[in-house]
């Protein structure tokens, strides 16, 4: 169908964070790893296009989000959504305030608005300032990110240096009057030359106010918290017909393959609580690994039966960890446990997986690079921030779940098979 929504987003957690706050509305949500090659076909009603643009070179990422622009056009959306990180991740040249401004000037518009926050995950903007809990984002951990360390918390402040264009705010008082005394200021700040409004929000609330005042906005850019009520908005005013495709709910065969490269604390949880249920597991240790390659646990995974969701973990404690970094490398250590998932991943699919589980964001990129896909349906969340998702791969239909780091309670990985069985 046609796409009401296009969005992009600078990165592929993010993209799936988007999507499956979206795909809450029961529309169907299709995400797409990176700017498809071909032209569109069996669009949804919202696409997101996943960029690796968050820290790449500012050319690089303007030239990527213009590609996916005209992608998203051509499948006949003709409204906009920028997503970047509710921390406002970027470094002092961009990459937030040069695309958004790249995007603006394609479209034609003279003013968007940027709102990160994401109050239910502890992200608030007041007085353009941003919040990461109770803490100021400059005070936060955030400070000492490795690639996009944040020094100040002022977004006004972050953003000037990134675009050529004023940059103003709408403060929370105004926000706190309603949808309409937002779009009045608006427009007051467009009349003044204001081309980007950085706009408060503390709650949940103040984010329908935002996206009630700015739905018709051909650009919005924010986390995702702030496009989560557009699809609402738009099933209530027509822009989306009541019969839109619904999200979809493919019946696949019950055989499950789990694959962990995640070392995260709640990750090595997870990991012993699905083996504690008595559940098949192996573990691959990346010296093993480094001097033998993956045949024992390809030999370990034939043998099992895939009803029973067998698990194949590198998950570790950070000590073993270290030790494994010591002796090969970090860089070196991540490849070959990477490329080892990635294997086991492909020859459970060839053996019938249709039920695939994957722990870690840079797995997840491998293993979902290894199982050559490129689009995914996104289907119900199986915890905040993890949908289970549906695609095409090797002539088969799978479901995909892809977690990173942290996310997911400890049971996650029954959750994840519960919440696929049941529906
Ligand atoms: P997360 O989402 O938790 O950051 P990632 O998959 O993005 O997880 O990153 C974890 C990295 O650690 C991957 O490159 C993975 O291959 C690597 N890794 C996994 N297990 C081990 C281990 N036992 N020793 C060293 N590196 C490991």
């Amino acid at each position: 169908m046609t796409t009401v929504l296009g969005a992009i987003a600078d990165d592929f957690t993010g993209a799936t964070d988007l999507a499956g706050l979206l795909a809450r509305s029961g529309v169907r949500v299709s995400l797409r790893i990176g700017v498809p090659d071909a032209p569109p076909s069996d669009t949804a009603a919202f696409e997101v296009i996943a960029l690796k643009s968050r820290t790449a070179p500012v050319a690089e990422a303007v030239v990527q989000a213009r590609a996916a622009l005209a992608w998203l056009q051509s499948a006949g959306a003709q409204r906009f959504f920028w997503k970047y990180c509710s921390t406002f991740d970027s470094t002092s040249e961009g990459n937030i305030g040069p695309v958004a401004e790249a995007l603006m000037a394609e479209l034609g518009t003279d003013q968007t608005i940027y709102c990160p926050a994401f109050p239910e995950n502890g992200r608030a903007i007041f007085m353009g300032n941003l919040f990461v809990g109770r803490q100021p984002l400059a005070e936060s951990p955030m400070k000492d990110h490795p690639l996009t360390p944040m020094r100040d918390s002022n977004l006004m402040r972050l953003l000037a240096p990134q675009v050529t264009r004023p940059v103003g705010l709408a403060d929370r008082l105004t926000v706190a009057q309603g949808a309409p005394a937002l779009r009045a200021e608006l427009a007051r700040l467009r009349a003044e030359g204001t081309a980007h409004v950085v706009v408060d929000a503390v709650a949940h609330s103040d984010l329908e106010t935002i996206a009630e005042a700015c739905r018709d906005m051909v650009l919005m850019t924010g986390g995702s918290a702030v496009a989560m009520p557009l699809p609402g908005l738009y099933l209530a005013d027509g822009t989306l017909s009541a019969d839109a495709e619904p999200t979809p709910r493919p019946d696949l065969a019950p055989d499950a393959v789990l694959l962990s490269g995640s070392c995260s604390a709640m990750t090595n949880a997870q990991v012993a609580a699905y083996l504690a249920t008595g559940a098949p597991g192996y573990r691959l240790d990346p010296l093993h690994l480094a001097e033998d390659g993956p045949h024992a646990a390809l030999n370990w995974l034939a043998a099992q039966s895939l009803s029973k969701a067998p698990l194949v973990y590198a998950t570790a404690e950070p000590a073993s960890v270290k030790a494994a970094q010591a002796r090969l490398g970090a860089a070196r250590a991540g490849e070959i446990v990477e490329e080892a998932l990635a294997a086991l991943a492909l020859a459970a699919r060839d053996r019938g997986a249709r039920r695939v589980v994957v722990a870690g964001g840079e797995t997840s990129g491998a293993v979902t690079k290894a199982l050559g896909v490129s689009q995914l349906d996104i289907g119900q969340e199986i915890a905040p921030g993890v949908p289970w998702t549906f695609c095409d791969s090797g002539g088969h239909r799978i479901a995909l779940a892809l977690k990173s780091g942290n996310f997911g309670a400890e049971s996650f990985f029954t959750d994840a098979l519960d919440r696929l069985a049941a529906s």
